[in-house]
C-alpha cells in the first residue's frame, strides 16, 4: 500500500494506438543486456513526450504482467518507474530512497528482465521515497509491504542492479545453469 502526501495521481491514459515503431521499442530488455548495468540518467522535464513515453511503458507492463517496469528496462536509461496499484498505476520520476525500516522481510522475487527466475530477495517492509510526480511535484511518500519491495526493485534498476546482485554467492551458484539460460536467450534476442 502506497500511502502518499499530495499525490493527487490520476491514472495514465494507455495510449492504444502504438505504432509499429513504438512497438518495437516496446520490448522488454533482457539480461545480460549492458543498459542493465548503468545508472540511470535523472529527468530534468517532464515533457508531453515523456509522458506519451510514459503510457507506452504502462503497456508493456500491463502486456508482461509485472507490478512495476523501469525505464531502463524498455531500453531507455531514465529514472522513471512504474509501479502499479490496486486500482491504476502510477509513474514517479527520479525516484530515491529516503530512509528505510531496518528489519527486512525474505521474499520470492522475480524479474521482467530474467525470465522465469524467482529469487528469496530480502527488503525493508517499509520505504520512504522521494520522488517527482507526472505534474513535476516534488514528494516524499511511504509505501509498505508489496509496494516498498516494487519500489526498492524498481529503483535498483535505475542503480543498474538486478536482483541476482541481491543473493549470496552460494545461491548464485545454485542459479548459475539457470541464469546461463537466461544469457543464452537474452544474446540471441539482441541480434
Ligand atoms: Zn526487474
Amino acid at each position: 500500500m502506497i500511502k502518499s502526501f499530495d499525490l493527487g495521481f490520476s491514472s495514465i491514459p494507455a495510449q492504444k494506438k502504438a505504432t509499429k515503431g513504438i512497438l518495437h521499442m516496446l520490448k522488454i530488455v533482457k539480461y545480460p543486456a549492458s543498459i542493465l548495468t548503468k545508472k540511470a540518467k535523472e529527468v530534468e522535464e517532464i515533457t508531453p513526450d515523456l509522458l506519451s513515453f510514459v503510457s507506452q511503458m504502462e503497456i508493456a507492463m500491463e502486456k508482461n504482467q509485472g507490478v512495476g517496469l523501469a525505464a531502463p528496462q524498455i531500453g531507455v536509461s531514465k529514472q522513471i518507474i512504474l509501479v502499479r496499484g490496486e486500482r491504476k498505476n502510477q509513474v514517479f520520476f527520479n525516484p530515491k530512497i529516503r530512509s528505510k525500516d531496518k528489519k527486512g522481510k525474505v521474499d520470492e522475487e522475480g524479474c521482467l528482465s530474467l525470465p522465469g527466475l524467482f529469487l528469496p530477495i530480502k527488503r525493508a517492509e517499509r520505504v520512504q521515497v522521494f520522488c517527482l510526480t507526472k505534474d513535476g511535484k516534488p514528494v516524499l511518500l511511504l509505501a509498505e509491504g508489496l509496494a516498498a519491495r516494487i519500489f526498492q526493485h524498481e529503483i535498483d534498476h535505475l542503480l543498474g542492479k538486478l536482483i541476482i546482485e541481491r543473493i549470496t554467492p552460494l545461491q548464485r551458484w545454485k542459479i548459475r545453469e539457470e541464469l546461463n539460460e537466461i544469457r543464452k536467450k537474452g544474446r540471441v534476442q539482441k541480434k
